[in-house]
């Protein structure tokens, strides 16, 4: 079996100021975590963001920074990706279609972990919710914007995984099977999209960052001794940005070994 190559930033990349100018782009999760750090680090560089997730109050603390620095306004989207009804995704293309007319960028980063448990005793309602937010919103989400991801010049499409969507490893249960699963997507989707638009389809395993989620995974840890999601946002940046425009279809560590 051969091995997927995994990709990494390239050497000396740096992204200018106005690098996401004029992009609409979607983040998943943008209320916290490294979603949040992902909205407003892509607001710095000129992009109109749109806010999805779950809770609310989150989503609105980030669209008051995004505005307190003067940035782009950004759009709110409540999103609960447990939602599995079409509806609730056609009106998240509905609302960007009416308001913008087009999406140039979509990170795919909200997430939830789960249990930790042997596949012997992992229970059935727990797997169930891992796979709908993790993966079945996230093709739902995908589907629903395809249309408005085709009237963009050239869009991007990221994916979150992880090191266990590439190898299993023991008690990761429904978490690594379903970041398989978003790999799977991602080259689906990439080679589905390959020569016949101008959409790319990327994936980034952020390796061990300082979040809420890994302090759940890692509760011992020390959550100082980790990068910040802002040490890996160049890597969210040169994929949104045009300098990826002949990308598709890769996998990347945001954290090279
Ligand atoms: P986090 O701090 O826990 O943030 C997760 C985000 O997902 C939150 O904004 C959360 O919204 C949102 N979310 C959860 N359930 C949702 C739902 N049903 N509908 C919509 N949004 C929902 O985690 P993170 O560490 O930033 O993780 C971001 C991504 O990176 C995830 O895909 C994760 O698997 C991946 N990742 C993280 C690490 C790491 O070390 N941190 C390593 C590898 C991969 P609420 O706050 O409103 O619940």
């Amino acid at each position: 079996m051969s091995e997927t190559q995994i990709h990494t930033l390239p050497a000396n990349y740096t992204a200018t100021t106005d690098l996401l100018g004029d992009k609409v782009i979607l983040v998943t999760g943008a209320g916290d975590g490294i979603g949040r750090v992902a909205a407003i680090t892509f607001a710095q560089h000129g992009a109109t963001v749109v806010l999805a997730g779950k809770t609310l109050e989150k989503l609105e603390a980030v669209y008051d920074e995004i505005e307190a620095m003067g940035l782009p306004q950004p759009a709110l989207c409540p999103l609960d990706l447990m939602a599995t009804d079409l509806d609730t995704y056609k009106n998240v293309a509905e609302v960007i279609e009416e308001e913008f007319g087009r999406l140039d960028g979509l990170l795919h980063n909200a997430g939830v972990l789960g249990d930790h448990a042997t596949l012997a005793s992992y229970k059935p309602k727990p797997w169930l919710d891992v796979m709908q937010v993790n993966v079945n919103g996230a093709f739902l989400l995908t589907q629903a914007l395809l249309p408005l991801l085709k009237q963009s010049p050239c869009a991007s499409v990221v994916f979150t995984s992880s090191s266990v969507g590439r190898k299993g490893r023991a008690y990761w249960g429904a978490y690594a099977v379903s970041k398989f699963a978003t790999e799977g997507m991602m080259q689906t989707l990439a080679d589905e999209l390959d020569s016949i638009s101008k959409i790319r389809v990327n994936c980034i395993n952020p390796g061990a960052t300082r979040t809420r989620m890994r302090a759940q995974a890692y509760p011992a840890e020390n959550p100082e001794t980790l990068p910040t999601p802002e040490a890996i946002m160049p890597l969210y940046l040169y994929l949104f940005g045009d300098d990826s425009v002949n990308t598709n279809g890769c996998t990347f560590d945001a954290q090279p070994k």
